[in-house]
């Protein structure tokens, strides 16, 4: 980690100068920038479900710290999948933990606040480890694309978080869902096995359905509910 972290109007400003220099840049170049500009300062968020961004990030800079959200709610395939990205990858894993066990939650909250207060729960164990993580970092990239949802359809490749203070990074913003399984098929990239089970996006289990023929692809997440987003990426 950085000893010492720009001003939020220096990100600013970075962040304004590279969307327009990468806007049409591929992801390794967008990866490569970011090693540069903020070396340690920069970290990736992996949800485990492919593992393509991480890969990429491996190579752009050895050593990267990923930081997966540990929710305590993960398919067992989910954490077996950051357990082997520890293992295989050149990069630091940093498992991000709520500041309560599923059981003090629900001890406080009731079982099952997914089932009643889904933003809550995401909140709680998602958004506020992610929001304290980056206060050791500049920027932080993530694997949202644009054809995931209508929600991502107008990810931005560099913008400034200023909710967090910091640059976020969005390497694969313009890529197809062949790219990512063409780039998994060249580089035999580690997948979680769920994917090939009618899981094109996988969260939590509770909060986890498989999708259906023609659906999009985050249609299974908190299916029938009005929540399409976990708060991370918003
Ligand atoms: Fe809770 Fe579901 Fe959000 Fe996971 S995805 S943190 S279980 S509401």
């Amino acid at each position: 980690m950085i000893k010492s972290l720009r001003s939020g109007a220096e990100l600013a400003t970075v962040a304004r100068n590279a969307a327009a220099d990468l806007a049409d840049a591929s992801a390794q170049e967008i990866l490569h920038w970011a090693a540069e500009e903020f070396g340690s300062g920069l970290a990736v968020t992996a949800s485990m479900q492919d593992t393509v961004l991480v890969h990429l990030a491996s190579k752009a800079l050895p050593g990267i710290d990923v930081l997966f959200l540990e929710t305590g709610y993960h398919f067992i395939e989910t954490t077996g999948t950051a357990d082997a990205v520890e293992a295989v990858y050149d990069v630091s894993l940093r498992r991000l933990l709520p500041l309560q066990t599923v059981e003090q939650q629900d001890a406080q909250y009731g079982k099952d606040l997914f089932a009643r207060d889904p933003d809550l729960c995401c909140a709680l164990r998602k958004v506020a480890p992610l929001n304290k993580a980056l206060k050791d970092y500049e920027a932080w990239a993530t694997g949202v694309r644009r054809v995931e949802s209508p929600t991502r359809a107008n990810t931005p490749v560099v913008t400034f978080d200023a909710k967090r203070g910091r640059i976020k990074i969005a390497p694969l913003a313009a890529w197809t869902d062949d790219d990512v399984d063409a780039y998994i098929a060249e580089h035999n990239v580690l997948v979680n096995p769920l994917l090939s089970a009618e899981y094109p996006s996988i969260g939590c289990e509770p909060c986890t359905r498989r999708v259906l023929p023609g659906q999009d692809s985050r249609a299974g997440r908190w299916a029938g509910l009005a929540k399409t987003e976990c708060g991370i990426n918003i």
